[in-house]
This record gives C-alpha cells, structure tokens and sequence, in this order.
C-alpha cells in the first residue's frame, strides 16, 4: 500500500508488472479532487486518455461531462480513476491477472482520498471492486456497503454510447449520488 500521493504516483508511473506497460504511452492515475467525498471508477484508459495521461477526456468522458453539469455535479468535487491504469490493446477488458496487479494502486487512493461514496462504471468496475458474481444490469442504482464506503454502480458512459435508453437510469443514478 502507498501512504503518499508521491509513492503512489512513483510507483505507477514506473509500473512493469503486467504486459499493459509495454504498449502505454502514459500511465493513467487519477484526476480530480484528491480529498472528494464521491470517487469515480471506470474500466481503463482509452486512446485519447492513454495520449493525454488523464482518465474521461474521450467521447465517453465527454458525455459524463454533460451529464455531471445536467444534475450539479462539480468536477471540482469528485475525484476519478480507473482499475487498471495502463490502456488495454484495442479498448479489450483488462484481464484479471492485470486488474490484480493495479489493485494495490487503487487500493490506494481509496485510501488517500477517503470517500463517502464510490460510483462503480460498468461491469469491469463492479466485478472487481465488489466480486464476479455481480452484474450491472440487476445491481446498477442499488447501494451496497464495503468497509464503511457505500458504492452504488451504475452503467459505463461507453455503453451510453451504444444504447441511449442506458441514458435515463444514468442520470437517476448520479441524481441519487448528487443528492
Ligand atoms: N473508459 C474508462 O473506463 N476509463 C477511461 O478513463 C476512459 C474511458
């Protein structure tokens, strides 16, 4: 476990552990409001975060963008991270051995940044923060428990993208959080 954003930060920036590394040409970390009280987490990073070292800059962290300004919610306000942060070929799902890997970094920012609350995005998310026997469609906009931080999943912004009738239960979900 990393105490300090600067070990953290170190650490992963230098990172070989999984075969993710050899194709990154930035390790995505983190963004936002280090001390927020509601912490985001998607899958991985895309092409566009991969170019820019910065996690939700691509079309699908474009739509969460709007739909944060939609409800209130201040990008100022939360913070957003990913659960591996090197970018997957071709947009795969990171595999488990590689999720396993990028635990101790997301494990520590929880740590750091203390939320109340964590909004898993999407299935990726929701598998490995909670447990593989959870699927988004019946636990999306459900609240569950895990030590002392209430975590509601909710759908991944890409799958808005494909299907916009996702769109609706999105925006309740980060009503609810909003609230
Ligand atoms: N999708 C994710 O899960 N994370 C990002 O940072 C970008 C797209």
């Amino acid at each position: 476990m990393y105490n300090t954003w600067k070990d953290l930060e170190e650490a992963c920036n230098n990172c070989t552990k999984c075969k993710l590394c050899e194709g990154r040409n930035n390790v995505v970390i983190g963004k936002g409001n280090k001390n927020a009280d509601i912490m985001f987490i998607g899958e991985g990073p895309g092409a566009d975060e991969d170019k820019e070292g910065i996690p939700f800059v691509g079309k699908a962290g474009k739509l969460m963008d709007k739909a944060f300004e939609g409800v209130g919610i201040k990008k100022e306000e939360v913070y957003i991270a990913n659960i591996v942060k090197c970018r997957p070929p071709n947009n795969r799902n990171p595999e488990d051995e590689e999720a396993n890997h990028c635990r101790e970094y997301l494990e520590s920012q929880m740590n750091l940044v203390k939320p109340k609350i964590i909004v898993l995005l999407g299935s990726v998310a929701l598998k490995n923060v909670l447990g593989k026997e959870y699927g988004i469609t019946a636990s999306r906009g459900k609240w569950f428990e895990k030590d002392g931080i209430r975590i509601l999943p909710t759908f991944h912004p890409a799958a808005l993208l494909r299907d916009e009738s996702k769109k609706i239960d999105f925006w309740k979900d980060l009503k609810e959080i909003q609230k």
